[in-house]
């Protein structure tokens, strides 16, 4: 327990340095190869000011500058592409936000742990992966909070339904207006996307590359959407990771406006 806190201590430092001393290129120090894409700057998302975001499904999305992308990914945590995922950013430096289904988090709930220790953000994505508009509201949102408590007993070992990363995905996007007026009371980000890899559909990693490109190409930046658990999807990371780089793109990571403060305070 003792060496799992300062595991995730030394990740928020290393965090907090991103943020609040280089303002720009991640430093050679939180990145051991040279000449990887890196992350460029790390966004604070306050959900007062962006409580829904993603140009696809909302009228509003994150406040991004061209050629500067999100990296999302959902469904996870799933061995063993979920690892190779990781393994493929850890090798670029790069890091992204992971909308979890509680009931794989209570499964595999060290790799929820080593996603968190990579420095990646946690965010949810429901207990059970149902289409929710359909659902009875207080079931539907029960099978939220169920989620959000799996997570965070994978992740703290405290069972709360009050989330470290208030940033919470609809599986397949479906929500209801209640659902979506429920989470905002409650301070949670709710996230569509800007532009999607189509990677739950039955394509090659490949295809999948070309997608995203055709995209980018268009929006020239956004929210990116992509599935930790699917095999294609691990296998496409690393040409997607160098296209990013020879094309300019910056990553940006993002992170919660409590969790930016309360490392301010930390520091100070
Ligand atoms: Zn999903």
């Amino acid at each position: 327990m003792a060496n799992r806190h300062l595991n995730r201590l030394a990740s928020w430092l290393a965090g907090a340095a991103v943020v609040f001393a280089c303002n720009g290129i991640a430093s050679a120090a939180d990145c051991l190869r040279q000449n990887a894409l890196g992350t460029s700057r790390v966004l604070a998302v306050d959900p007062k000011a962006y409580p829904r975001v993603g140009s696809n499904e909302f009228p509003k999305t994150l406040p991004l500058a061209d050629h500067e992308v999100v990296l999302t990914f959902d469904d996870g945590p799933r061995p063993p592409n979920t690892q190779k995922v990781l393994e493929a950013l850890a090798q670029e430096c790069v890091r992204a936000t992971f909308f979890l289904v509680g009931r794989s988090s209570a499964e595999f709930p060290e790799l929820v742990r080593r996603i968190a220790s990579q420095g990646h953000s946690i965010a949810h994505h429901s207990w059970s992966h149902q289409m929710m508009s359909k659902m009875p509201f207080e079931q539907a949102m029960d099978d939220i909070h169920r989620g959000i408590a799996a997570d965070e007993l994978a992740l703290e070992g405290v069972s709360t339904n009050v989330p470290s990363t208030p940033f919470f995905r609809f599986p397949h996007f479906d929500s209801s207006p209640a659902m979506l007026d429920a989470l905002q009371s409650r301070g949670i980000v709710v996230f569509g996307t800007d532009l999607w890899a189509s990677d739950w559909e039955d394509i090659s990693p490949d295809q999948e590359l070309m997608n995203v490109i055709a995209q980018l190409e268009s929006t020239r930046k956004g929210i990116i959407l992509l599935h930790d658990a699917q095999a294609r999807t691990a296998a496409m990371m690393p040409a997607l990771l160098r296209y990013l780089h020879k094309n300019g793109y910056r990553v940006v990571h993002l992170v919660s406006a409590a969790q930016a403060e309360k490392k301010a305070e930390t520091r100070h």
